[in-house]
């Protein structure tokens, strides 16, 4: 693939914020990836370009019928001073199936890639050194055809945006109290719950906002038939260690497959831990909380790695785990994780690649 690159004279980029300043997603880099797409024609016009506005027409079908889609990785610098992407080919393979799922067109996986490594050097500068902090990738597509009646769009925008972003766990973890709502479901079968596509989230804002006010950091979701089965914690998969067993709930169609899912249950079984891939009931989850069954439980995802629950409130009880601690299993993913990322850790899986 041909990229045009038009780049910004050095003298007027923009300042790098300082790093105790990051956060989460409020600062960009100086140039985005775009690409066009039109039916009849494939994808083209593939440039880095100057991080700008861009215009869309009023009747772009994403901002009506929700056609959008996303992923989220980033670029780690190592003391050694070397850039790594941690199995970024997983998110392309991902962003391809929610398109699919979408009725949005196929991406060369590769050549995506591929810009997404290119736009990485561009904006080298950007990756933040701190331990914990990295280069936020979010590459999207959006339908912009102007078109109001319903079927899929015939033109589509890809692009991809950079954002340094801040160590999540600056000060040490800090196990989360979550509130398990039997109210409200992020997504059901048959529905589009293993997409990353932007309504999931607009639909999961109303939970977390009514759990916030009541002072817990996220939601626990259930499955939308039964409201019984646990399917993921906020926007990251769930894991619990029942006695010394590391069971998640299995993917259904309605839970996203996360990478560091993936990445979790597969360093677990290498050491020799007991893995399970079933349906998980909330009966089950706080029986076991009960009876001193129910060691650990934690999120996982790229934002954070890993992030530990402390306490779950439901239907009126909470309930401590792990006297609201994080454990040492959780501990020692979030460890192996990070030390491969940030290439401290030999990587027998060939999990990262330096950009
Ligand atoms: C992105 C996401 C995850 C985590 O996926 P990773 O690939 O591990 O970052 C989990 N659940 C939801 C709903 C998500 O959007």
């Amino acid at each position: 693939m041909n990229i045009v690159k038009k780049l910004v004279p050095e003298p007027e980029r923009k300042d790098l914020p300082p790093t105790s300043e990051l956060g989460f997603g409020t600062y960009f880099t100086d140039h985005c990836f775009l690409m066009d797409y039109r039916g009849g024609t494939g994808w083209y016009n593939a440039r880095i370009v100057p991080y700008a506005k861009f215009s869309l027409d009023p009747a772009a079908v994403c901002l009506h019928y929700g056609q959008a889609i996303f992923e989220g990785l980033k670029a780690y610098r190592g003391e050694d001073d070397k850039i790594r992407l941690f199995r970024p080919m997983e998110n392309m393979k991902r962003l391809n199936r929610s398109a699919l799922r979408m009725c949005m067109p196929q991406v060369n996986e590769e050549e995506v890639l591929d810009a997404i490594r290119t736009l990485v050097r561009v904006e080298n500068a950007w990756v933040p050194a701190a331990r914990g902090t990295s280069l936020y990738i979010r590459p999207f597509i959006i339908a912009t055809e102007a078109f109001l009646g319903v079927r899929p769009a015939k033109e589509y925008l890809l692009s991809v945006i950079l954002s340094p972003v801040g160590a999540y766990y600056a000060e040490g973890f800090n196990p989360v109290k979550i509130f398990v709502t039997d109210r409200y479901v992020r997504a059901c079968a048959g529905g589009v719950g293993e997409a990353k596509t932007a309504g999931n989230y607009a639909a999961s804002l109303m939970a977390s906002e009514e759990a916030k006010k009541q002072g817990f950091t996220q939601v626990l979701w259930l499955d939308a038939v039964e409201r019984r089965y646990v399917e993921e914690v906020g926007t990251m998969n769930i894991f619990f260690l029942f006695d010394d067993v590391l069971v998640t709930p299995a993917l259904n169609g309605s839970i996203l497959p996360g990478i560091t899912r993936d990445s979790v249950l597969r360093l677990a079984r290498d050491w020799g831990i007991e893995v399970e891939e079933r349906p998980v009931s909330i009966d089950e989850v706080l029986e076991r909380a009960k009876s001193g069954g129910l060691t650990e439980c934690f999120g996982t995802g790229t934002a954070a790695v890993v992030s530990p629950v402390g306490a779950l409130h439901y239907r009126g009880e909470s309930f401590t785990i792990n006297g609201g601690k994080t454990g040492s299993l959780a501990q020692r993913l979030f460890d192996r994780i990070s030390g491969l990322q940030y290439g401290e850790e030999e990587d027998d899986y060939g999990w990262t690649e330096v950009v």
